[in-house]
């Protein structure tokens, strides 16, 4: 473990985003011009329009400053269950609108529920032409790990939603994540707004990526790699493992978790009146993986995307 390991790109610059988010084209309450200024206009630089079912280009928002990222959600329920269903944020791809699973108005058709393949055939459809996949809100869908773990080709999941927190307090995925972390399922995680009413959803989760340029490419080449960390309020400016020892530098917090499966990892606490910018902790070498949260004063979080220790 001599070598430098990190998932963070060594040279670039931050971009804020937000992965998931709804307009009056489906259930959200804003049209996509408001919505996408308000992202603007508090300091994003890109946006996933991701409505239910529709695949949304709206290049006509994107600028060099601010980039709209053709998005969209899929989803599929479980028959007889009460509420089980799979939900999939799919985005980039221009041209998927006119092929497969999406039609020529750009409108998404869903397969018919016949077991966990169907949600497979979203995924495959997403990756097959050129998405990146994420499952959204586990907690909120009632999925279980162990269908989870079924599914291949997921970019990550949502780790944190905002709507599902402020609506069903069911926006934590994070034990999800670690439960299938631990069984070497590599997936990113990330935080999101989902938004549908911007006045109470808006702003409550994000992702922060370290990419060369602000071009849809290059962001999407960080979600990929998981160039980027997800927070609800810290900011994370370095996190590596280095000599067996990981490192992280970030705003100032009241506590620095390292998490590591299998074995237990480390908290690190300010003491009273004083904070953290930064937390070093020896590994002892069988870890996984290791990820860090950071904690801030108000109780807002961030997490790192985990560092594999192979
Ligand atoms: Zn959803
Ligand atoms: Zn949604």
């Amino acid at each position: 473990m001599a070598n430098k390991l990190t998932v963070l790109a060594e040279k670039g610059n931050w971009y804020k985003g937000n992965t998931h988010c709804h307009t009056i084209l489906s259930d959200g309450k804003w049209s996509p011009e408001k919505t996408a200024a308000l992202y603007r206009d508090n300091g994003y630089s890109f946006l996933f329009l991701s409505d239910h079912r529709i695949y949304g280009h709206h290049s006509d928002l994107s600028s060099e400053e601010f980039l709209v990222i053709p998005a969209t959600e899929s989803d599929i329920s479980v028959p007889d269950t009460v509420f089980k269903c799979f939900h999939i944020v799919g985005g980039y791809d221009p041209g998927l609108a006119r092929k497969s699973l999406a039609d020529s108005d750009r409108s998404m058709n869903m397969p018919s529920w016949d077991g966990i393949g169907s949600v497979q055939r979203i995924v495959d459809d997403l990756n097959d032409h050129g998405n990146l996949a994420i499952l959204a809100h586990p907690v909120w869908s009632r999925n279980n790990v162990a269908d989870i773990q079924q599914l291949k080709g997921l970019t990550g999941l949502e780790i944190f939603n905002n709507v599902c927190d402020h609506e069903w307090n069911c926006g934590d995925s994070v034990l999800v994540w670690d439960l299938l972390l631990s069984e070497g399922h590599k997936l990113w995680g990330f935080a999101s707004d989902d938004t549908h009413d911007p006045a109470v959803h808006a702003l409550g989760g994000w992702i922060v990526v370290k990419a060369a340029e602000l071009t849809p490419a290059n962001i999407m080449e960080a979600l990929r790699k998981g160039s980027f960390y997800s927070s609800t309020g810290p900011e994370i400016y370095e996190f590596y493992v280095q000599d067996g020892v990981a490192y992280v530098e970030c705003s100032d917090a009241k506590a620095v978790h390292f998490m590591t499966y299998d074995n237990l990892g480390k908290s690190f606490r300010a003491s009273d009146g004083a904070t953290l910018s930064k937390a070093e902790h020896k590994l002892a070498g069988y870890e996984k993986y290791v990820r860090v949260e950071v904690v801030d004063a108000f109780g807002k979080r961030a997490w790192s995307n985990p560092i594999w220790i192979e």
